[in-house]
């Protein structure tokens, strides 16, 4: 998918951050023993913060999803990825989050990389 952008491209880095957030979060790959745990434990840009588990044991997790999850009074779903509407990781401030389905995520970006396209390289959006 980020083949069709240029290394630096500001669409492709929006693109590849969300599918590294996307593998991270997708169920299957999820935890200690996912081939992804290992760099998405390194934290990819983004925020983290210590938290103590309902084990006791403190933790790092990820800022932007404790935020989100402190805003929902809940755990997120299996199928649930918290956005980060500009591209930035590392904002994390409550307007810059979105709560969204894996699905609705993917599009999202499908669409993102699209507007990107049209507007940078004057594509027509029935020619995609
Ligand atoms: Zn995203």
């Amino acid at each position: 998918m980020t083949s069709r952008f240029q290394p630096g491209h500001p669409g492709g880095i929006i693109t590849k951050q969300c599918r590294d957030a996307f593998k991270a979060n997708s169920p299957k790959r999820r935890g200690p023993n996912s081939p992804y745990w290992k760099g998405f434990s390194k934290t990819q840009g983004y925020k983290t913060i210590a938290v103590q588990g309902e084990d006791g044991l403190w933790k790092h997790r990820l800022e932007h999803v404790v935020i989100a999850e402190k805003v929902l009074g809940r755990r997120l779903g299996k199928n649930e990825v918290v956005h980060h509407i500009d591209g930035d990781r590392k904002n994390n401030r409550n307007d810059n989050l979105l709560l969204c389905s894996i699905g609705y995520h993917r599009q999202l970006h499908e669409k993102m990389a699209l507007l990107y396209q049209i507007e940078h390289f004057r594509r027509k959006p029935d020619a995609a």
